[in-house]
């Protein structure tokens, strides 16, 4: 129940189309692409010719113009339909061929982005470790200086689209003991001689997604691969990645909505004696509940989006909309599950797979933590 409220003509057509499409190719095969545990790639070059890997970014570099309003729309009905397939294309567009858009030279977006947006290069996007995640300050991996090269040693952990990426955007350190800043960004192709790819992982959720170790073993990347300047890539690029929080809490709000359609579903077939089981006021009072927190989470994301676009400070807006919109989305799983009774705790059910799908919203992208963290500075500025 995303009401129109608020949007263009314009983004109306381009959410309906969007929804059209998802409901057609995705939703159907969610389930099974959930349980066979194997993202099918060719998604990729269908979302590319639809024109929706290039959402937020310029025609010149092959992308489709629009910016974080279009793509909070995209994200949304495409977690709709899955929420792992949604990601996967996320960490390609948002994450990977976003960070080659703003910090890349022109030779440099030439280079790479034509490819990535039109699907035939995946990308993949390398920060977490063993010893950093919630704390980025402390990534280990470590990019030494030689003559036109630079040498990649230590490994990235839980990195989605790794399995079959043909490039990663490595964040790691130029520079060791100053943090944040001395940490820089490299586009590493998957050929490259050290870099090893573990087997893919078993997850709770997020099934279809795809995602492993790489680890460097003095992998030689050419000096000319770098993003940004040294030892401020990663800085820069966490002040001009300004999706993700905001395309986390779309995500929130698009599979918060999915597990409503199917909380909605079941207790309106599901009978007792002559009258579904919306006779009683629990489910119609929890179904209120759930809708209400998901419209509110869609407001706060709406509005981020919006202050993105209009070239405003984000910064606190978009953090509370990541935290509301991903714990609703929790919380409405959960009432979801709860509803759909014991048809609900079966494999092939829906219900379940969004259950095990929603944890990961609030953990990615800043976990709810960091997010009160950010509130919490500008409630004190
Ligand atoms: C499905 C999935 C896909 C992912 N894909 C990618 C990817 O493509 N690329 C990538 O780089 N990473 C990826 N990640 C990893 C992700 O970046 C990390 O999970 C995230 O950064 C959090 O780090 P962590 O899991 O190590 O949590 P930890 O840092 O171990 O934190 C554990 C808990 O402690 C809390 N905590 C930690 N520090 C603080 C603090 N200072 N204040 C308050 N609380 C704190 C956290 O909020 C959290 O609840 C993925 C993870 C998952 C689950």
């Amino acid at each position: 129940m995303v009401t129109d409220d608020g949007l263009s003509e314009e983004e109306v057509a381009f959410r309906d189309s969007v929804r059209s499409f998802v409901a057609r190719r995705i939703a159907p095969n969610a389930t099974r692409w959930d349980l066979e545990e194997r993202y099918p790639r060719e998604l990729f070059q269908e979302a590319a010719a639809l024109g929706w890997l290039g959402v937020g970014f310029p025609e010149e570099v092959g992308g489709s113009g629009g910016g974080a309003t279009l793509f909070a729309l995209l994200c949304a009905e495409l977690t709709r339909g899955s929420a792992a397939i949604a990601l996967g294309l996320y960490v390609h567009t948002a994450l990977a061929a976003s960070a080659i858009l703003h910090l890349g030279t022109p030779e440099q977006q030439r280079r790479w982005l034509p490819d990535a947006l039109a699907g035939r290069r995946i990308g993949c996007w390398g920060y977490a470790e063993a010893g950093a995640g919630a704390d980025i300050s402390r990534v280990a991996t470590r990019a030494r200086r030689d003559g036109e090269h630079y040498v990649l040693d230590g490994a990235k952990l839980y990195i989605t689209n790794s399995p079959f990426a043909d490039f990663m955007v490595i964040v790691a350190q130029t520079t060791p003991g100053r943090g944040l800043k001395g940490m820089s960004l490299f586009v590493v192709d998957r050929a490259t001689a050290g870099v090893r790819v573990s087997a893919p992982f078993k997850k709770l959720g997020m099934g279809a997604s795809e995602m492993a170790e790489i680890v460097f073993d003095g992998a030689r990347v050419p000096a000319e691969n770098r993003l940004g300047a040294e030892d401020f890539g990663f800085i820069e690029a966490l002040k001009v990645l300004s999706l993700g929080r905001v395309a986390s809490a779309a995500q929130g709000v698009g599979l918060g909505q999915a597990a409503i359609d199917e909380a909605l579903r079941y207790c309106g077939n599901r009978m007792q004696g002559d009258a579904p089981i919306t006779q009683h006021q629990f489910v119609r009072f929890t179904l209120a509940d759930m809708v209400t927190r998901i419209e509110a989470a869609w407001r706060l994301t709406l509005r981020a989006a919006r202050l993105i676009d209009a070239g405003s400070d984000y910064d606190c807006a978009a953090s509370m909309a990541k935290l509301f919109a991903t714990e609703a989305c929790t919380h409405v799983c959960e009432r979801a599950l709860h509803l759909c009774g014991a048809q609900g705790h079966m494999r092939e059910s829906a219900a379940q797979r969004f259950y095990r799908d929603c944890k990961v919203f609030e953990i990615g992208e800043g976990t709810s933590e960091i997010q009160r963290e950010t509130i919490f500075r500008h409630l004190a500025r």
